[in-house]
């Protein structure tokens, strides 16, 4: 039985380290891959990035058209090691963060992008994706390298956040930081 993992909180290193390729012979990664989607689909979240899970592994799984209430299938998709290659265009969507509790803002991103990542079983996928896809697999690539989508917004946008950031990361101990309840 896959597990619902405890979701770390802006304030905890983890979420800002640059994180290390995963090794795919890893025996632990295919549990761990399970216990990643459940714990997505339990938070009601559209992508989860490893380190959101406390994880040192540049992997996340997205599920972009999931929502609790509607009829759509679950497909998750697990990207392991992916790469960014290319970036087109540009669109703006107002993003939250299960890792930013209650905090939501406008994060300017690229329109299309082209991407390759390899799949739980090792093998190499190359795609491109647009609009609202593109939006959440760059936000969960962020994470891979300690990034959080109110680090891209502009100075003004980022002070109406401030307090809220400030608050959250008050409350790491020791440089960790933990939910383990459900709002
Ligand atoms: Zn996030």
């Amino acid at each position: 039985m896959a597990e619902v993992l405890p979701i770390r909180i802006l304030g905890d290193a983890i979420l800002r380290k640059k994180l290390k390729e995963v090794d795919l012979s890893d025996p632990a990664l295919p549990a761990f891959i399970e216990d990643l989607i459940e714990t997505m689909y339990e938070r009601d979240g559209v992508g989860l990035a490893a380190n959101q899970v406390g994880e040192d592994k540049r992997m996340f799984v997205i599920d972009p058209w999931w929502a609790r209430d509607d009829e759509v299938q679950k497909n998750p998709i697990v990207m392991i090691n992916p790469e960014i290659l290319q970036k087109e265009g540009e669109q703006v969507y107002e993003e939250g963060c299960i890792s930013l509790p209650d905090i939501y803002a406008n994060v300017h991103r690229a329109q299309s992008i082209r991407y390759r990542y390899s799949t739980p079983d090792g093998k190499s996928v190359e795609a491109e994706a647009e609009g609202y896809e593109a939006i959440v697999i760059q936000h969960e690539y962020d994470h891979l390298n300690g990034v959080v989508f109110t680090d891209h917004l502009g100075t003004l946008a980022k002070l109406r956040v401030m307090r809220k950031l400030k608050d959250l990361e008050a409350t790491a101990v020791d440089g960790v930081n933990i939910r383990t309840g459900y709002e």
